[in-house]
């Protein structure tokens, strides 16, 4: 049986094309899988799970209830735009929520699955706002505001993060939007040597880290994307024996 992960599909009503995609690929492809990870950043952004009131939203998330009906052992992990996914969310999909990071212990091999910005630690004022947005008091507050207001709030954070986005793409700044090596030499270590999925940099790859001379990989998930470009939508799928990269166009 298989396993398939994604992650940073940012699923919004500005992107009809990958929603078909993966409503299409919930539908068919994705029946034939033992389990589907989705590891952060299903949607553009999650401000509540009052969220599900939206039409988009509840066709996606009657999909995933399907999926999870159909007998598919479905996993999400809340990523940094849907840290806000909650037990109405879960309920409505049939999805367990997943702690980040989670280790995925498999008959013949050992995982540990993250969303990947916890280990973007350079960006300090980004780790400062994550910090901050996942304390009890801050989703208390932030939840207790009306949707619209929160719908707003989304909005802005998000064009901020596009404009340091940009900013830090500049120059010799690239390095904060990627993984800290030292943070992720001692997650791996901490982890056993586990082989390491996540997503969040957009920067889909196959890395191999030597940790205590003990060879260990590293896949970065591919974002899904379209816009300018080609589309992309991909998945990563685990057969038993090895991963590999399967695409959805
Ligand atoms: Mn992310």
């Amino acid at each position: 049986r298989l396993i398939f992960f994604v992650s940073d599909l940012h699923l919004s009503a500005q992107t009809p094309t990958l929603t078909r995609i993966f409503l299409d690929f919930l539908g068919s492809r994705a029946r034939a899988a033992e389990a589907l990870y989705i590891l952060g950043d299903l949607f553009e952004y999650w401000v509540g799970d009052d969220d599900l009131e939206d039409p988009a939203n509840a066709a996606i998330a009657g999909a995933l209830r399907e999926l999870s009906d159909s007998g598919v052992e479905l996993n999400i992990m809340r990523g940094n735009r849907d840290f806000l996914f909650g037990e109405r969310f879960a309920a409505a999909t049939g999805a367990r929520l997943l702690t980040d990071p989670h280790v995925l212990s498999l008959p013949a091999w050992q995982f540990v699955l993250s969303h990947g910005d916890m280990l973007c630690t350079d960006d300090a004022e980004y780790q400062a706002f994550r910090t901050q947005s996942r304390a009890a008091e801050w989703q208390t507050a932030f939840l207790a505001k009306p949707l619209a207001e929160r719908r707003a709030i989304a909005r802005a954070l998000r064009e901020q993060s596009e404009a340091g986005k940009h900013e830090k793409a500049q120059g010799n700044n690239a390095y904060l939007m990627d993984l800290n090596p030292g943070a992720t030499e001692d997650f791996l270590r901490d982890h056993g040597y586990a082989t390491f999925i996540h997503g969040h940099t957009h920067r889909p790859a196959t890395h191999d880290h030597i940790v205590d001379g003990i060879s260990v990989e590293r896949w970065v998930l591919s974002d899904w994307h379209e816009g300018d470009g080609p589309v992309r939508a991909e998945c990563l799928v685990w057969d038993g024996e090895q991963l590999s990269r399967e695409k959805l166009t």
